[in-house]
């Protein structure tokens, strides 16, 4: 199959949709990869290393467009590329169509076969191809912390880790799903004393066997989430309910009793946010303050750091990648986790819950 790789145009996106060591794969399984120049820019790989890996150079967005049989991306296709699309070609990116109307008419429009990454599944019923941005996210997650209780950057002046005959920083994370396990794990590994709260009694189980007491953790209420919010220095936002805008666990009139300085890092803010105080933020102005309590929101907080980002998507998108490339479209949609990645087909919606999301028919 020949597939095609264009640069990612949207605002500030450095990440690229296969690695040269993608293309490698793809190559050895005899498929033929046309990259477009320049694509690899944003993680350091010009067009001589993915020519070495086996791809062919394409000059233009239009060139690979037109002879590629699928295109794979990372974010999902801006206007002038969705114009682009047509029947039979497959496109398999993130594509987040739910609060995205512009960009589904476009996609039902051009007949394209649309596969989308965050709805892949795995045998576990998880979201493979999300996990990775999430453990992305997490870590970075505390760097960001660390960054903003710096003094000069507003925050309490205080160390993460402490030292020798100094308390730590208190990092309280709410949600111990991926994001929260990650930044747990980084938080605790920095010497910081860290509590995960989640409202789910299995999930706290598994985090205490796997923290081996170095993390507390508690049960998800009013009243705990409270009690570690007000003496915390950092918390991290870090809940998800599927499908559905993230609950504010974090009240304006609850930052009056918090620490002054202290930084709340939104990171469930791609879901509305899980403090009411939250906005989205971008990378070159990630914090504000309100009530004296520093505020961290990036929406695409893994775009700062596209080489790692780029080679743990691909990790992740590969197999399913080269199942498609392998197999053609219809045979590995056999494969009932790549089916539900399937969103658009032939001028429909194929996935309920986008469907329904957007009121359209199913
Ligand atoms: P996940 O499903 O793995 O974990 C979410 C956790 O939240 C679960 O353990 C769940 O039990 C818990 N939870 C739900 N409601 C809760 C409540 N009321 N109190 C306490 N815990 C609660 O999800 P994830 O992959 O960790 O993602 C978390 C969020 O981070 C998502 O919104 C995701 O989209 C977002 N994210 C953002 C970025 C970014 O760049 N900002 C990057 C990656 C992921």
């Amino acid at each position: 199959m020949r597939v095609g790789v264009p640069k990612e145009i949207k605002v500030h996106e450095y990440r690229v949709g296969l690695t040269p060591g993608a293309v490698r794969e793809y190559a050895a399984a005899g498929h033929e990869v046309l990259v477009e120049t320049g694509a690899g820019e944003g993680i350091g790989a010009s067009d001589d290393v993915y020519r070495k890996a086996g791809a062919a150079i394409a000059g233009s967005a239009r060139e690979i467009f037109a002879k590629s049989e699928m295109i794979v991306k990372v974010k999902e296709p801006q206007q002038s590329e969705w114009t682009q699309l047509r029947e039979n070609q497959i496109l398999f990116t993130y594509l987040h169509l739910a609060p995205d109307p512009a960009q589904t008419k476009g996609l039902l429009a051009s007949g394209c076969t649309a596969i989308a990454y965050e709805t892949v599944t795995d045998a576990g019923g998880h979201l493979p191809l999300l996990a990775p941005m999430s453990e992305v996210a997490g870590r970075l997650a505390i760097e960001a912390a660390g960054a903003a209780l710096k003094r000069s950057a507003g925050g309490r002046g205080v160390l993460l880790g402490g030292v020798p005959g100094v308390q730590p920083a208190l990092v309280v994370v709410l949600g111990g799903g991926v994001v929260g396990t990650q930044a747990a794990r980084m938080a605790a590994g920095l010497g910081a004393e860290v509590t995960v709260i989640d409202r789910s009694i299995p999930r706290l189980r598994q985090l205490d066997d796997m923290f081996l007491g170095r993390v507390r953790t508690r049960f998800s209420t009013i009243e705990s989430v409270e009690d570690e919010v007000f003496s915390a220095d950092v918390v991290i936002g870090a809940v998800l309910v599927p499908g559905a805008s993230a609950p504010k666990l974090v009240t304006r009139a609850m930052l009056k009793s918090m620490r002054p300085g202290a930084v709340l890092v939104d990171v469930a803010i791609d879901q509305g946010g899980c403090f009411e105080t939250s906005r989205p933020t971008t990378h070159a102005e990630p914090t504000y303050e309100v009530d004296g309590v520093v505020h961290y929101c990036v929406a695409n907080m893994p775009g700062a750091v596209p080489v790692t980002s780029s080679q743990a998507l691909n990790n992740a998108t590969l197999p399913f990648g080269l199942m498609l490339a392998d197999k053609g479209f219809a045979a590995a949609l056999e494969n009932p986790h790549l089916r539900n990645g399937l969103n658009v087909y032939r001028g429909r919606i194929t996935n309920k819950a986008v469907a329904e999301s957007l009121g359209l028919p199913f």
